[in-house]
């Protein structure tokens, strides 16, 4: 009888690398180890177009907004909604509660 040796199949060791996570605020991905309060740039209020005075009315932007309307970010008014973030925080992981 012939008895084939198998070898066992080699375990190759993978560095234990950290698992990246997805900040639910940015979409950017991060290292937990790295998240510092400075890491998160967002604003913390949305991108709005805001009709006139008179009618305080605040919708998110469409295609096809009206060009009378005016649009920023309506916690730090940046009118551009490439804009950098006007808080820092702490990346928020999809694990994080919301009261952390
Ligand atoms: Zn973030
Ligand atoms: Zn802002």
């Amino acid at each position: 009888m012939e008895s084939t040796s198998t070898t066992g199949g080699k375990e190759e060791e993978k560095p234990a690398k950290e698992k990246e996570k997805l900040c639910r605020r940015c979409k950017a991905t991060y290292a937990p180890s790295g998240n510092t309060r400075l890491s998160c740039r967002f604003h913390p209020s949305y991108f709005v177009c805001r009709r006139h005075d008179d009618q305080k009315r605040y919708y998110q932007l469409r295609d096809g907004d009206p060009p009378y309307a005016a649009k920023f970010y309506d916690c730090c008014g940046a009118e551009d909604p490439d804009a950098a973030g006007c808080t820092t925080d702490f990346h928020l992981s999809y694990d994080d509660s919301d009261d952390a």
